[in-house]
């Protein structure tokens, strides 16, 4: 039988697939595809999110082969996987059996296939972290109630800040309380709490109170709950208000001043938030 050479390789065969030697097809035709490379981890317990829940497994190669099941294609038959944990993500070796063509008989065939870890935290670990939350950040308001737009700028300045902190280990946020009144955000470090607090504080008028509670003691040392308890100033434009100084009518306010006119005097002052906290003001007249 007369050979023909193979256009990619020149080798002489029998017969060419679709224009290849069998080889060329073989290499052109992997058995494994993977389409996706990024997997969320947990970076306390090591579970995988798939197919839209948290999975653990005491041998992460179960996971891989789940991953790729999901999120790429196998054209044959796992016979191996090896896996190597890194930081950053895992590369494994995956031994599949099978064919790509039907004119050519199976075999194994080993493919090194990687992915990358993105880090986050599983269901459960929050769950058992959120049990030692030690840092709340307390958003209030006064006099009057927060309105949406305010909240939800309140609830941007949080997604934001967290996400630039992302790849520092500061803690996290455990818990979001949406009340009536504002919000309270625990958080599992204070450090993360008071970065939260003085964000919101740097973009709102408001004004910051820390408070610190001795919460047990370990290792010999206190522990302490903080608390940053950021109340944000709701006076507007037109507003009437009673203070140790007199009443006032407020002009203007921004993150930083209030501008008030003395209703006897006709003097207008300008006071940072906290002076204007300082005279004990009360609306009496919108
Ligand atoms: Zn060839
Ligand atoms: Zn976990």
């Amino acid at each position: 039988m007369a050979k023909t050479p193979c256009p990619y390789c020149g080798r002489l065969v029998d017969r060419l697939i679709e224009g290849m030697c069998e080889d060329c097809y073989v290499e052109r035709h992997p058995l494994v595809a993977l389409k996706e490379r990024k997997v969320l981890r947990c970076k306390y317990c090591g579970a995988w999110f798939l197919r839209g829940k948290w999975m653990k497994s005491k041998n992460p190669a179960e996971l891989l082969v789940k991953f790729l099941m999901e999120k790429g294609s196998v054209n044959g038959v796992i016979e191996k996987v090896e896996l190597d944990e890194r930081e950053e993500g895992a590369v494994a070796q995956v031994t599949v059996r099978g064919s790509p063509h039907q004119l050519i008989a199976p075999r194994s065939i080993a493919y090194e296939v990687a992915v990358e870890y993105i880090y986050d935290v599983c269901t459960s670990c929050r769950e058992l972290l959120s049990r030692r939350e030690v840092a709340l950040v307390q958003i209030r308001s006064t006099p009057r109630a927060l309105d949406d737009l305010t909240k939800k700028k309140i609830l941007n300045i949080i997604e934001q800040e967290i996400f630039k902190l992302k790849d520092k280990k500061v803690g996290f946020i455990s818990n979001v309380k949406q009340l009536k009144s504002g919000f309270d955000i625990y958080t599992t470090s204070a450090n993360l709490a008071r970065h939260l607090a003085y964000a919101v504080h740097s973009q709102l008028p408001s004004h910051i109170i820390e408070t610190a509670k001795v919460a047990g003691i370990k290792d010999g040392r206190k522990i302490y709950h903080m608390t940053y308890s950021v109340r944000v100033i709701t006076y507007k434009s037109g507003d009437l208000i009673k203070t140790k100084e007199g009443e006032m009518m407020v002009i203007s306010i921004n993150n930083k001043f209030i501008n008030v006119q003395d209703i006897n005097s006709k003097k207008y002052k300008q006071l940072t938030i906290s002076e204007l906290l300082n005279i004990n003001p009360i609306l009496i007249e919108e």
